[in-house]
């Protein structure tokens, strides 16, 4: 048997798409039923379309929002006005809720020798901690009113986070994650409905993926996007990776080509982890940074959001 540990977008992911495969696979989850996910709840609808299509999801049925003018700002360059290639919000408690009917729940038995895929995100329960993990502080209220009815975005200096405010039908998550804590104060300016708040690992951990007979996948690997925070589709990402490996390999060399499919796909951000470490160091102008600009224009262009990468870097600069 396969033990997921964690039920969060990717455990849930693996989960099904096991489960439809034909394996036998349980999951587990330490979170309470009205539990409110701390997430912008932004993503590109058009990839993620494709994720759920295959577990059987009709995802735009969770949609809520979809951008049209999205607005970067930041505190030393002007506003600036982006076109939309698929980002939208949507409704991650309900598709969660939804895809958590008719498990198999078993809790996770450590003693026991079957695969357990870690997929607890920030806490890597079952992996550990990690000593070269870099989180941001977060700090998310749902709210009816913002000053931004579109999707807006303001950077912090240095690299150290951004300000969101995102449209959710009728209210907003008006939101900051930063390595400052300071800056969370941005967000108390807003009417709070709701509170939420936990760390964001903002490092790929891919040297520390797995441990004995635990394998880990989302962010508890670091499948998020040292620039943009975006997290769901790297994390279903990874998962689909994982599934491909367990169909495709026998136990021996699972974990060998699972860590080469990762380093493959997501390689490129060590490369944005290093360049935001730079930029924090105020080392700008140097070769790594230059070759990293083609990946923040990536990583950018896969949120669901065209970049003119030019106005972005004087930012930094
Ligand atoms: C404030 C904030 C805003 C964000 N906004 C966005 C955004 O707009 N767009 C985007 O793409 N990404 C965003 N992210 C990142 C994104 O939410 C995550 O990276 C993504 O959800 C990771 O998915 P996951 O399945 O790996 O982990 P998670 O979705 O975090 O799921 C982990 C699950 O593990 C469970 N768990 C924890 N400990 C245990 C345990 N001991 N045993 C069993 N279960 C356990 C948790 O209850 C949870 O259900 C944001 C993150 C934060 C914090």
């Amino acid at each position: 048997m396969i033990r997921i540990a964690g039920l969060g977008i990717s455990g849930l992911y693996l989960y099904w798409r096991l489960k439809n495969d034909g394996f036998d696979v349980s999951g587990y989850d330490i979170k309470k039923d009205d539990f409110y996910i701390p997430c912008g709840y932004a993503t590109n609808e058009n990839i993620m379309k494709g994720y759920m299509d295959v577990i059987g999801v009709d995802f735009q049925k969770y949609v809520l929002s979809r951008a049209k003018n999205i607005t970067f700002s930041g505190n030393n360059f002007q506003e600036k006005h982006l076109e939309s290639s698929g980002l939208c919000t949507f409704d991650k408690n309900q598709l969660e809720k939804d895809e958590s009917n008719n498990l198999k729940i078993l809790p996770i038995d450590k003693q026991n020798k079957d695969m357990i895929v870690d997929a607890t995100g920030i806490t890597r329960a079952y992996l550990g901690k990690s000593k070269n993990d870099r989180q941001y502080y977060t700090l998310e209220y749902l709210t009816d009113q913002s000053d931004h009815r579109d999707f807006y975005f303001y950077f912090f200096k240095g690299g150290r986070g951004y300000f969101w405010s995102f449209p959710l039908g009728n209210k907003y998550h008006v939101g900051a994650g930063s390595l400052s804590i300071a800056d969370l104060n941005t967000v108390r300016k807003s009417i709070p409905l709701k509170i939420t708040s936990r760390n964001i690992r903002m490092v790929p951990l891919f040297d520390s993926m797995s441990r004995e007979n635990i394998i880990g996948i989302g962010e508890a690997i670091g499948t998020v996007s040292p620039i943009t925070g975006e997290g769901i589709i790297p994390s279903l990402r990874s998962a689909e990776l994982l599934f491909q490996c367990i169909k495709k390999y026998d136990k021996e060399e699972l974990l060998n080509a699972y860590t080469k499919a990762i380093s493959k796909e997501f390689g490129y951000y060590y490369k944005l982890s290093r360049l935001i470490f730079n930029i924090r160091s105020g080392k700008i102008i140097n070769p790594t940074n230059i070759y990293a600009i083609k990946y923040v224009k990536r990583t950018v262009n896969d949120f669901g959001i065209k970049l003119d990468i030019l106005p972005f870097l004087k930012h930094f600069i």
